[in-house]
């Protein structure tokens, strides 16, 4: 796209800086929104002015000077009638100096403290004034800015944006009243510079009228965009494969439980997506331990029964490799062979499945990223399936569905963190997705227990009494994200004192520096019950299933983020025995912390889960939404404006209906400049 692309080359300085801040026209400068406003509508008496808050007085400079203890800087006495206030500069330019003349009117804006010398301000900002000049109209909005990009700069380009760009209302009047939405270019003005009788508090918590006409825009905007996504989709072939019913039949048959409903269901919504002409796209969401590997077998098993291939990609070995077990067990028996591919297979076997692959003997296929690789063939691809898709970058999913030529795969994403409803339908709106909201029958609850990292003997005794019980425990050690290699030697040392305290147990130890086969024999002995105790680094995070172990234990809880807590514990109650998992945590914690901790404590709801993670840390981690190209939300807040986006929705549907221009326009004005972005 180099060249004809958004991504020009800045014509100037100015323009990069703009660029940077994601301006890219004059439409992008008028959303270019105040973050804050300051009132620098009133004046206030020094005497007056609070401690602490913001205030701007008009008063002359009395004195000023540069000191130098107990560092340079420069220091000035204003008076007004009712008092002195002082004013204080780090850093100043000349033109500082040059204002701060005895005798000079000024006016200084900023937060008053209670100094050394009574109250002063720290780099105010300041203006010269002679006694009598007009105060300013409207609050002043202070905008996101940049490096060599002023706020006095950025106003100007807003108010020469407004004489410029299209202030045109795109909403048609009936569902605009019918949404009570106030007008666009009034809801603009009205945020760009609000009148001084503005309630600043519903303009910085942005819940008024003016802000939700924005952000519904966006919604809309965003809502429209999914919708043209999701209908280009369909406009695109893929192979009908027809669900036959033999050999899924079959296989339902001979395991050793019953599809639970939500399986059932998902399983007969992919089978109707894929006897379809275009190319499903659809998520299975469903929580850890959900079952949704069984779902893939069998969509996987329509395939291979109407002569197509089917790829299932995983994001670690140890999990390729389990899936691979899973699979060729669940299959070879009904004569359908499983093929699998790893970056670290020996060269022979890696030969030998290829070969096996391209003579089509077999049409299912296991791997990591390995398959996406040029040397594998999948021509004859019908469905590619990816577990724990937010695992994987945009670029690898896509690399899958270029395997085939002429036609697209149908696609099926997994995913065992769960998407908070409001962020399904921003971000995920041109998914289909099916829920496994209900857990396989038998399983007990996992009891979660918070424990000080000074009792870690107590933690060791109840790996102890477990194990002796039969089962089997993880100890998960800290994550350390500055550094790979202390987090290694953390493992290492922790798997050597565990050796030592429990000498009657055998204790394993698995982390990413192994190399894969040596991975694999780790996995495989704890899988059998030859080691009791399993010490991980969060390699084991994703996937891995081994239903005797009962007790989790995690090191350094605090570390680590709510979805990958989740994740983690989800790795026992998998079986019947009572599980439990515990959070060894050092204190003193974190805000952010303990709200985790706090959270995962209270629930062991994934969605619950996921809901308290969105809060924490915003949509932008989540399911890979950022590299999706689907645009971020800037304004709207997927947990405070559910009732805005549900209206978006809506609208969406009918504006792309009845008035298709008006839908063109809002794209334009929203992602005019950066289209080209969101298709990547
Ligand atoms: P996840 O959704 O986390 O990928 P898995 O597919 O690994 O879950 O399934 C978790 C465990 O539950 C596996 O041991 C699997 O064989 C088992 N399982 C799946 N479906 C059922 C079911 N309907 N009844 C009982 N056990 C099931
Ligand atoms: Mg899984």
């Amino acid at each position: 796209m180099a060249g004809n692309g958004p991504v020009r080359k800045p014509a100037s300085a100015l323009t990069g800086r703009l660029h940077k801040l994601g301006i890219y026209n004059d439409a992008d400068m008028l959303l270019h929104l105040p973050m804050r406003y300051e009132d620098e509508t009133r004046l206030v008496n020094i005497r007056d002015a609070a401690s602490g808050a913001s205030a701007q007085i008009e008063a002359e400079v009395e004195h000023a000077e540069v000191t130098f203890r107990p560092r340079r800087q420069l220091v000035a006495r204003l008076r007004d009638e009712s008092g002195t206030l002082c004013l204080r500069f780090l850093n100043f330019y000349p033109a500082i100096q040059k204002l701060l003349i005895p005798g000079q009117r000024v006016r200084a804006f900023g937060e008053v403290r209670s100094g050394f010398w009574g109250p002063e301000m720290i780099h105010p900002r300041l203006q010269a004034v002679s006694s009598g000049d007009a105060l300013p109209q409207a609050l002043t909005p202070i905008y996101p800015a940049t490096a060599g990009l002023a706020q006095a700069a950025m106003r100007k380009l807003v108010l020469r944006a407004f004489g410029r760009a299209s202030l045109a209302e795109l909403l048609p009047d009936a569902l605009r009243k019918s949404l009570k939405l106030a007008g666009w270019e009034r809801s603009l003005r009205y945020l760009h510079q609000p009148p001084p009788d503005a309630r600043l508090p519903a303009l910085e918590d942005r819940s008024h009228p003016a802000w939700r006409r924005i952000k519904f825009d966006e919604l809309l905007a965003q809502q429209i965009q999914l919708r043209r996504a999701y209908l280009e989709r369909r406009s695109h072939t893929a192979a009908a494969i027809p669900a036959l019913g033999r050999l899924t039949a079959l296989l339902i048959a001979a395991l050793p439980f019953a599809l639970t409903g939500a399986q059932a269901r998902a399983v007969d919504e992919i089978a109707r997506d894929l006897a379809q002409p275009w190319p499903m796209q659809r998520l299975l969401q469903g929580d850890v331990g959900s079952g949704k590997t069984i779902v893939a077998a069998l969509a996987m098993l329509q395939a291979a029964e109407n002569g197509l291939q089917a790829a299932l990609m995983a994001p670690t070995e140890i999990l390729a490799e389990q899936h691979f077990r899973k699979l060729a067990g669940w299959l070879e028996p009904l004569g359908v062979t499983v093929a699998w591919l790893s970056g670290s297979q020996k060269k022979r076997e890696r030969t030998a499945m290829l070969e096996r692959i391209a003579n089509g003997e077999a049409l299912l296929v296991v791997g990591t990223h390995a398959l996406i690789e040029d040397s594998v063939g999948l021509e004859n691809l019908g469905l590619a399936v990816v577990d724990e898709q937010h695992r994987f970058g945009v670029r690898q999913r896509l690399a899958l569905r270029e395997k085939v030529s002429g036609r697209l795969p149908h696609m099926l994403m997994m995913s065992a963190t769960p998407i908070p409803r409001t962020l399904a339908m921003s971000y995920m709106a041109d998914l289909d997705v099916s829920v496994l909201d209900e857990l396989p029958p038998g399983r007990t609850p996992i009891v979660t227990r918070l424990v000080a990292d000074a009792r870690r003997d107590e933690v060791i005794a109840r790996v102890r009494d477990a194990c002796r019980e039969g089962r089997q425990a993880y100890w998960v050690c800290p994550l350390i994200e500055e550094s790979e290699t202390l987090q290694l030697q953390t493992a290492v040392e922790t798997h050597e004192t565990l050796v030592a305290e429990l000498p009657e147990l055998q204790v394993g130890l698995v982390h990413g520096r192994l190399k894969p086969d040596e991975k694999a024999s780790v996995m495989d002995a704890f899988l059998r019950n030859e080691t009791q105790v399993l010490v991980a680094t969060t390699v084991i995070e994703v996937g891995v299933d081994v239903p005797n172990a009962s007790l989790m234990v995690i090191e350094h809880a605090e570390r680590f983020g709510l979805a990958q807590l989740h994740q983690l514990r989800g790795r026992v109650g998998r079986g019947a025995a009572a599980s439990s998992c515990v959070l060894l945590y050092a204190s003193p914690l974190s805000q952010n912390g303990r709200a985790r901790l706090k959270a995962i404590y209270e629930t062991t709801d994934g969605f619950e889960i996921a809901r308290a993670d969105l809060q924490l840390r915003g949509p932008g981690e989540f399911v890979g939404a950022r590299q999706s190209g689907v645009p971020l939300l800037r304004y709207a807040n997927l947990d405070t404006d559910v009732d805005l986006i549900e209206a978006a929705k809506q609208a969406a549907e009918e504006l792309q209906a009845r008035y298709p221009e008006a839908a063109d326009d809002l794209l334009r004005r929203w992602y005019g400049g950066r289209s080209e972005l969101l298709k990547a």
